[in-house]
């Protein structure tokens, strides 16, 4: 998607280890106009996916995912985070071990939000090494929902997350594919195939 490879060039910043920061349009501030473009393209790469429910985690997820909600008119789900989970009862679980603060968190959403007859579409700011991805399908898994597909706004390809959602065998559409940082320049796929 241009207007978001250009707004990468134009704000964000590359970070040690790896890590971009776009706190001025995706990670802190949110740039409304942005994301619905974006949760626009989500909905028409799934138009005829069959969604029921769109899925993220909390907090940065939830601003695509709901714009994506918005265009598909379905609702939007974000599992919540936790330190540790001990009243499960009502709750699908899973653990996700988090690429940019290097801790183990919970996440886990109410059951009376997701169930067997949901066809789900996963959004996510960023696929690094896909354990946010992972923790949505195991929660997915629990719930015996299927999986639409997963969207992503920023992935950075040279990392494993790419991997983990082919060998699961679905649908995977990222926005913007980054293929290296070079100093603080940043590279996209796309670049090779102008
Ligand atoms: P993964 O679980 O795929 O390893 O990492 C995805 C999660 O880590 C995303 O939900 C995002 O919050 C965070 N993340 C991973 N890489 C980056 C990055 O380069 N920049 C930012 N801002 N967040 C990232």
């Amino acid at each position: 998607m241009r207007e978001l490879e250009e707004r990468i060039l134009k704000d964000g910043r590359v970070l040690p280890g790896e890590v971009l920061k776009v706190d001025n349009f995706l990670n802190h501030q949110v740039d409304p106009d942005l994301m619905f473009s974006i949760g626009t393209a989500f909905a028409h790469a799934f138009r005829d996916a069959g969604v029921t429910k769109v899925l993220t985690v909390e907090s940065s997820g939830i601003a695509p995912a709901v714009m994506a909600g918005l265009a598909l008119h379905v609702p939007v789900v974000f599992a919540r985070k936790h330190k540790s989970v001990t009243l499960i009862d009502d709750l699908y679980t899973a653990e996700v071990y988090s690429y940019t603060k290097k801790t183990s968190n919970h996440i886990s959403i109410a059951k009376k939000f997701l169930g067997a007859d949901d066809k789900v579409l996963l959004i996510d700011d960023f696929l690094a090494n896909g354990q946010a991805v992972q923790g949505l399908f195991e929660i997915c898994d629990q719930a015996k929902a299927e999986i639409a597909g997963v969207g992503i706004v920023i992935e950075k390809v040279f990392q494993t997350g790419h991997e983990l959602v082919a060998d699961r065998g679905v649908k995977l559409v990222s926005l913007a594919q980054i293929t290296s940082f070079d100093g603080d320049r940043v590279h996209f796929a796309s670049e090779t195939t102008k």
